[in-house]
């Protein structure tokens, strides 16, 4: 079976840790910056770094419409601190004109930590992690930066990690999966670990889908 092409939004933001990372588990991997990338891909991460920057300029390539279409199609894509904003479909204290992807039926706080405190680590439980441990152990160090937060989740969306102590809220949902869709509020791809990247790459062999040009196009 040939492998999945796993693709990096790469508009603005930490795209480059992603692919950093999706190559030291030997994924192949692309960056997106234009509908025509999006094409033979099997899934696609959404970065970290300024929610309203990627979705202006998800728009201003004609990426918004492909992106929204695949969200809602069973397409697997993980997004990761603004990333995650951007698959909300509820999102507060969000600019007037930012455009979002959505496909996460959960509701989300923009600048949840932002206000509090800018930038934190701390060590997570994430169950969900476990098979891809050697030890099976569930903790992952986690790094906030300007980070949103889940306020609440509709049933069909599993909730992955909350926080187990911080600065500012105790047991605040910050990791979510429903179907193929996944979210972090922090930044795996700023670490060594790479379990989140083999728990996203699991869910793209499982989706068996492949973006086709019919897709791109008819977005367009
Ligand atoms: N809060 C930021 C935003 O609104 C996200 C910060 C980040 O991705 N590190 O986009």
């Amino acid at each position: 079976m040939m492998q999945d092409t796993i693709g990096v939004l790469a508009l603005q933001g930490a795209f480059r840790e992603h692919i950093k990372s999706l190559q030291r588990i030997g994924i192949a991997t692309r960056k997106v910056r234009l509908p025509a990338d999006l094409i033979g891909l099997g899934g696609l991460i959404i970065p970290g770094g300024e929610s309203t920057a990627i979705g202006k300029l998800a728009r201003l390539y004609g990426l918004l419409a492909p992106l929204q279409r695949l969200a809602h199609s069973g397409f697997p894509m993980w997004g990761t601190c603004a990333g995650l904003i951007l698959l909300a479909d509820r999102v507060t204290h969000r600019a007037s004109d930012q455009p979002l992807i959505g496909g996460l039926d959960i509701f989300v706080s923009r600048n949840y930590f932002g206000r509090q405190v800018n930038s934190f680590e701390t060590e997570l439980s994430v169950p969900a992690l476990a098979p891809f441990s050697a030890n099976g152990e569930a903790a992952f160090h986690a790094v906030f930066i300007r980070a949103p937060a889940v306020m609440s989740v509709a049933s069909g969306v599993e909730v992955l990690a909350r926080l187990d102590s911080a600065p500012s809220g105790k047991g605040v949902i910050v990791a979510v999966r429903q179907k193929a869709l996944l979210a972090t509020a922090f930044h795996p791809e700023l670490t060594d670990d790479t379990r989140f990247h083999r728990y996203f790459a699991n869910l793209v062999a499982a989706a068996e889908q492949r973006v086709d040009a019919e897709i791109v196009a008819a977005a367009a």
